[in-house]
Formats: C-alpha cells, sequence, structure tokens
C-alpha cells in the first residue's frame, strides 16, 4: 500500500493523502487530508482537505488511508545517557560504566526512541557523563546517527551536597563522577546557569529539592554491608512511600537563587525544568517562574493551585510513580488522581515519562498512565506532542513541531489502527518521519 518516496530524488517535494489526522490545536481527528512535505528545508510546506476517490498515487507521494497520523511524539523529560535502571541500577550506570559504553548506549537508547514515535527528546541530564549529551545531540542533528532531536540540558543545577554520588568510603578523595554542576547562592547560581548556556545546553535543570541525606541512615550498597539495626520512623503509617522520613526531600535553594536560575536562564531564552515533589518546592519554583515541574508527584492541592496561578507547565512522569510505588496501588492511584485533578484545572501537562529510568522504546508507557488516570485521550496526545513543544520553550527553541501546520517541522507517526478504537494502537507505528524524511518504515529503523 505504501509508495516510497524516489530514491534518486529524495530531496524532492512530497505528499501524503491521509483519512485520519490528528490535529492537537483542535483536538479533533482530521478526516482526509493531504499534507505537503518539503525534505529539503524538513517542513510541511502545505495541509489541504483531500478531495475523496483519489486517484492513483504517483511516486514519490504516499498513500496511508486508513492508518491514523500524528505530529511526532515529544518526551518531555528523557535521558538518553540512561538505561533501564531494571538492567542495571542508577549509582552503577554512574559509577562503575565507563564513558564510552554509556555513549555508545546512548546510540541505541536513541533508536529505540525514534521506533517508537518519538521525534524529539527534552534531555533532562546526563546523570554523571558530564556535557555528553551535547555530542550525541549534534551527532543525530547532522545525519551521523538516527534518533530524536534532542534538547539538552547537559548538568543539572543543585546546590553543594544535594545532587551527587553518595559513598560511605571517601578516604584519599575517593573520585566519583559528578552529578550536578553545584552552585550557591545568587551569584553562584548565576554563574552556574551561564557556564550550561555556554555548554550549549537547549534547557536549565535544576533540583529544587532532593532526598539528600541518604548518609544519615545508609542503606546497604555492597555485599557484605549492614543495615542500620533500628532505623526511626520504621513502623507503621509513618513509613510512607511517597514520603520515607527517613530520607525526606528537602529543598536546595531558597527562593531568592531559585529566582536568580529563572531570571538568568530567561535573559538566554532558554526554558528552566525543575526537579520539585513536595509541595514546598513546586510552590517556590513556580513562583519563581519555571517553565515546568518535574515530578511533583506529592498530591497537595496548594502544588497545583501554584502551578494554575504561574501558568507553569506539569510533567508529572508517572512512569516513575508507576516504577517505584511498584506493588503500592493505592498511593499509585493518588498519584494518578493528582495529575487528573492538574488536567481538570487547566493546568498544562507535558508527557515525559523520565525515560531512561524506564526502557527507551517504552515512552509510550507515559501516555498510557495519562489515559489510566482518566485524562481523555485527545488531551493526552496534546501533552505529547504541542505540549512537548511548549515544554522546549516553544519558539524560544527555534523549531515549531508538535502540530500538523503549514511552516512547522514535518515530524509525523503513523499508526496501524485508530488509537480511538484501540489503545494498543499507539503501540503500532508503522512509520515516522522527522524533518519530512521517512526515518522508520515498518517499524524499523532506516539507516
Ligand atoms: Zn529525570
Amino acid at each position: 500500500m505504501l509508495t516510497k518516496p524516489s530514491k534518486s530524488d529524495p530531496d524532492r517535494p512530497y505528499t501524503i493523502y491521509a483519512s485520519t489526522v490528528f490535529n492537537s490545536r483542535s483536538l479533533a481527528f482530521d478526516k482526509d487530508v493531504s499534507i505537503r512535505i518539503d525534505p529539503k528545508i524538513g517542513c510541511i510546506i502545505s495541509v489541504a482537505s483531500t478531495p475523496p476517490n483519489l486517484g492513483l498515487v504517483q511516486a514519490p507521494d504516499f498513500d496511508l488511508r486508513g492508518y491514523t497520523i500524528l505530529p511526532g511524539f515529544v518526551d518531555s523529560h528523557a535521558h538518553v545517557l540512561v538505561h533501564a535502571f531494571s538492567e542495571t541500577p542508577a549509582i552503577y550506570q554512574e559509577k562503575d560504566e565507563s564513558l564510552t559504553e554509556r555513549i555508545l548506549r546512548a546510540g541505541n537508547n536513541a533508536k529505540a526512541g525514534l521506533k517508537a514515535g518519538f521525534t524529539t527528546y527534552r534531555d533532562l541530564g546526563t546523570e554523571g557523563a558530564f556535557n555528553a549529551d551535547i555530542g550525541i545531540r549534534d551527532a543525530i542533528s547532522r545525519g551521523i546517527i538516527p534518533g530524536p532531536r534532542l534538547f539538552v540540558a547537559t548538568e543539572a543545577l543543585a546546590s553543594t551536597g544535594g545532587y551527587e554520588i553518595r559513598q560511605e568510603n571517601k578516604i584519599g578523595g575517593t573520585f566519583v563522577p559528578r552529578l550536578s554542576d553545584p552552585c550557591d547562592g545568587v551569584d553562584g547560581v548565576k554563574s552556574a546557569v551561564r557556564r550550561r548556556i555556554g555548554s550549549g545546553a537547549d534547557v536549565i535543570k535544576f533540583y529544587a529539592e532532593y532526598r539528600r541525606r541518604t548518609l544519615r541512615f545508609p542503606q546497604p550498597t555492597w555485599t557484605g554491608s549492614i543495615p542500620i539495626k533500628y532505623p526511626p520512623y520504621s513502623t507503621g503509617k509513618m513509613n510512607d512511600n511517597l514520603n520515607n522520613p527517613l530520607n525526606p526531600p528537602s529543598t536546595l535553594f531558597d527562593q531568592d537563587e531559585m529566582n536568580a536560575i529563572v531570571i538568568e536562564a530567561k535573559r538566554a531564552k532558554a526554558p528552566v525544568a525543575a526537579h520539585a515533589s513536595s509541595p514546598e518546592a513546586v510552590i517556590m519554583a513556580s513562583n519563581a517562574g519555571v517553565t515546568s515541574i518535574e515530578h511533583g508527584a506529592m498530591p497537595f492541592d496548594e502544588s497545583l493551585e501554584a502551578m494554575k496561578k504561574n501558568d507553569t507547565i506539569f510533567v508529572p512522569t508517572l512512569c516513575v510513580a508507576d516504577l517505584e510505588l511498584g506493588s503500592d496501588k493505592e498511593n499509585l492511584k493518588k498519584v494518578l488522581a493528582h495529575t487528573k485533578k492538574a488536567h481538570d484545572m487547566g493546568i498544562r501537562l507535558a508527557t515525559g515519562g523520565d525515560t531512561g529510568e524506564s526502557p527507551h522504546g517504552e515512552n509510550v508507557r507515559e501516555l498510557e498512565l495519562f489515559l489510566e488516570a482518566g485524562i481523555p485521550l485527545e488531551h493526552t496526545l496534546r501533552a505529547a506532542t504541542l505540549g512537548g513543544w511548549e515544554a522546549c520553550g516553544g519558539d524560544w527553541c527555534g523549531y515549531r513541531f508538535g502540530w500538523v501546520g503549514e511552516g512547522w517541522q514535518a515530524d509525523l507517526v503513523v499508526l496501524e489502527g485508530d488509537p480511538r478504537e484501540d489503545k494498543g494502537a499507539l503501540r503500532r507505528v508503522d512509520m515516522v518521519i522527522k524533518d519530512g524524511n521517512v526515518v522508520v518504515d515498518r517499524g524499523r529503523i532506516v539507516e
């Protein structure tokens, strides 16, 4: 059924004839649409109604009637340099895997994301691989390796002692890679933002809070290490998965520092993503004017009220809750209900699975969790397309993607089936077009 573009002239504009196209602005599934694409500039050059009873389609055009076409998906919270924690826990990836292995794995991760229909990743930190995301981004942009378009954070910002590999033996200054660019005080955080921007970061990520007291009651981490015998708070209701009192999250920056991070990033026209879960951290970061709150899992209404007031994008990373809460279905339900409430209040949402922690290629799981939370399909798809573009900074990012419209990037996902009838269709990616080029065909990467 598919007619491929002519290989002899890959730069020639072509037309896609489609029976169903998701419109991420009107939230309608538009019928009978023709999309004209110029692969030379990577953009859609026109979108028009297609007359029914279309004649024989000529190469290099595509007859994709019978499929569902969506704008390319955006994973708004991914880590291309991290692979599934179920394979290797974070600390060993950061501490023990060679940088070479991590970068080679990133190439595989990028391919897996692309095959799942994700044409853009907002990549929020290398987790100990310094600025390696910059080179990966550029290798993809230059066409050296296939992958989603990356918007990268390089190293996240955290205050001293806030986000780092903790180990009990530091005798002799045992060296481990740093997990963040540590910075303190208004002047210090401004310098850090300038370092990130100067290194080539697209987006600034900072830890508004973190569970930084691991070494107060250290957990056994090596063969033969002994657990604390009588840890406090270990009985009954005091030990809640959403707020572990042994090592609770606490804010890493004061309000002036958070404000300074946002002011400095905005001067460079870079969006800001803040890691925050407790209401205290969510409210401080949201009031500072960040673009998005990442995680925000603690289900408190005052967090939602702050995001609503400040028009902050919420990236709830439901995959993290799904993985980390495991069999604790009661708390998972609370987290899903919190996201649904955010949707009902009109808070802008974007889907990001914290992919890396969960496997690349399974990115669509975040959309499935949005649906499980009760967010309607059309709004979930908006969060996975246009919502992602907004999280990348909108026009600040230099591209327009996440909507099938004239002048927008020609990023398309072609699904076998219709997700309105069968949610499983979201996983049946037949073809992916990125920047007007077919990058996945019949579920396989086009090398
Ligand atoms: Zn993350």
